[in-house]
C-alpha cells in the first residue's frame, strides 16, 4: 500500500480536505470523533499512512502501529474515562466499511460482552 490513496475518505481527512473534529495528533497518527457515535466518547484513531487495516499496518509499519495504540489512553482520559473499549474491525466480514486502518475508542456508557 502507498502512503496515501486519493480515493480514500480517511486520507482526505488526514490531508484536511474533509473536515473532522480532531482530538489528538502525533507524527504518524491522528484521532477524530466518529460522525455516527455509538457512545458518549467514540473516537477513531488512524495512521496518517494509508494501510487498509490494522494487520496491514502492523506488518508494514509496526512502530506506527505502536504509536497509534499509545494514543488511545489519552483519548479516553481527555474525555474523563479511565476505561474504554478499543475495536478494530479487520475485513468486510468483521463489519469494516472504511478501508483505511482505524481503531474505535469507545467509552462513557456500559459496554457489554460479547460485542454484537
Ligand atoms: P468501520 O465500520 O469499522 O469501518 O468504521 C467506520 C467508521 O467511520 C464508522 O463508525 C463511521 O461512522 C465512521 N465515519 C464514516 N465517515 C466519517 C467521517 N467523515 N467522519 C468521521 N467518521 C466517519
Ligand atoms: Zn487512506
Amino acid at each position: 500500500m502507498g502512503e496515501t490513496d486519493e480515493s480514500c475518505l480517511f486520507c482526505k481527512i488526514v490531508a484536511g480536505d474533509i473536515p473532522a473534529e480532531i482530538v489528538a495528533e502525533s507524527e504518524h497518527t491522528i484521532a477524530f470523533r466518529d460522525i455516527n457515535p455509538q457512545a458518549p466518547t467514540h473516537v477513531l484513531v488512524i495512521p496518517r499512512r494509508h494501510e487498509p487495516d490494522i494487520a496491514s499496518l502492523a506488518d508494514a509499519a509496526p512502530l506506527e502501529a505502536a504509536e497509534l495504540l499509545s494514543m488511545t489512553r489519552k483519548i479516553a482520559t481527555d474525555d474523563g474515562h479511565d476505561d474504554y473499549r478499543l475495536v478494530f474491525n479487520n475485513g468486510a466480514g468483521a463489519q469494516q466499511t472504511v478501508f483505511h486502518c482505524h481503531g474505535h475508542v469507545v467509552a462513557g456508557r456500559d459496554l457489554t460482552w460479547p460485542p454484537g
